[in-house]
């Protein structure tokens, strides 16, 4: 090696650098770019100088609220809960001296009603109100806590399913074994099946909550969806009865759209999916979501709590997965039928 190889090596390096410099500068990372924003908006703020329209722009684009976390909390100590009938967000985490500054607390977007923060049995519970029905994403980065709220999209068809029960009401259940908790199981892997299709669903609850039946018909009136479907699990007192059954709604008749046409896709589709014995269809006039749901709809049963083969389906891991892939290929094969998605 000689020194005119040197030079040239040392040349190199130093060119190396500065290209590894510029690309660094111009990947686009979009957590920089939002953080820049956040002080554009809290310096504006608090000089007070009067350029609004433009702060406005900025933080429209940003749009969401942003928390900042003591260092000792980090993504698996914060449980975040969504009531979406109750417009409600709730965040949770161990309550400790490092206690968060609820001054330095961002909100970006116009889609809150108000914040507040609570000590609920240790624990510190951030809770926001929102003005209209989203949906929402949350993260961890950087040691803070980012919310976002997505508005309904209505340029998708739209499908409202429902797990049945919650909260207190248990629904059927046998040996602590709760309906409501497998409802939610299965209507949660039919929004995760459904994540970036062309289909907007919307569940009435994402958690173990109560509403009333009358809320959660409202509720999916309120988006005059395409599709109503809720998810339940039978019981009867006879240990050896067992399958599938699908309730629709008598009183609009059995044509093509209605909620009878669509029992009859969700049941072909469960049944084929689950490998349960085919109940057939059922009457559920008397059922509330299934006659107040102002378009078609019905409500699936999955198979029977007290039913030794139906339970082992109904609560495992497979089974719950099939249950929700069945009512899946249903509600696709209905709106294929009603032109409303292409395959
Ligand atoms: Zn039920």
């Amino acid at each position: 090696m000689n020194d005119r190889t040197v030079d040239y090596a040392a040349l190199s390096g130093i060119i190396f650098l500065i290209c590894i410099i510029i690309v660094f500068e111009l990947i686009p990372t979009e957590r920089v770019n939002t953080k820049t924003v956040n002080q554009v908006y809290l310096t504006k703020n608090e000089d007070n100088n009067g350029e609004g329209h433009h702060i406005s722009m900025e933080m429209n684009r940003d749009d969401n609220m942003e928390i900042p976390l003591p260092d000792s909390i980090d993504y698996d100590d914060i449980d975040v809960t969504y009531d979406i009938i109750e417009k409600r967000v709730n965040i949770y985490f161990e309550l400790n001296k490092d206690n968060i500054d609820v001054t330095k607390v961002i909100n970006t977007t116009d889609k809150t009603e108000g914040i507040s923060y609570k000590s609920e049995n240790g624990k510190l519970n951030i809770e926001i109100i929102l003005n209209d029905y989203y949906q929402t994403k949350w993260d961890v980065n950087n040691g803070w806590l980012y919310v976002r709220f997505f508005p309904i999209d209505r340029s998708k068809p739209v499908v409202v399913i429902d797990p049945g029960h919650g909260g207190f009401d248990v629904g059927a259940n046998v040996n602590n074994i709760y309906e409501k908790d497998i409802n939610l199981s299965v209507c949660r892997k039919i929004e995760e099946m459904n994540a970036g299709s062309d289909i907007q669903i919307i569940s009435t609850r994402g958690e173990d909550y109560y509403h009333s039946v009358e809320e959660r018909a409202a509720f999916a009136n309120t988006f005059s969806p395409d599709l109503f479907v809720s998810v339940h699990i039978n019981w009867y007192q006879d240990a050896g009865i067992n399958g599938t059954s699908v309730l629709y709604n008598s009183v609009n008749g059995e044509a093509f759209g209605t909620s009878y046409w669509l029992a009859g896709i969700l049941q072909k589709n469960v049944v084929k999916s689950l490998g349960t014995f085919d109940m057939g269809l059922e009457d559920g006039k008397s059922i509330y979501v299934v006659r107040y749901v102002n378009v078609p709809s019905a409500l699936v049963e999955l198979g029977f709590i007290t039913n030794q083969s139906d339970l082992q389906i109904l609560t495992s891991e497979d089974g719950k997965r099939k249950s929700a892939a069945g009512v899946y290929e249903g509600i696709r094969q209905a709106l294929k039928e009603m032109g409303k998605i292409q395959n």
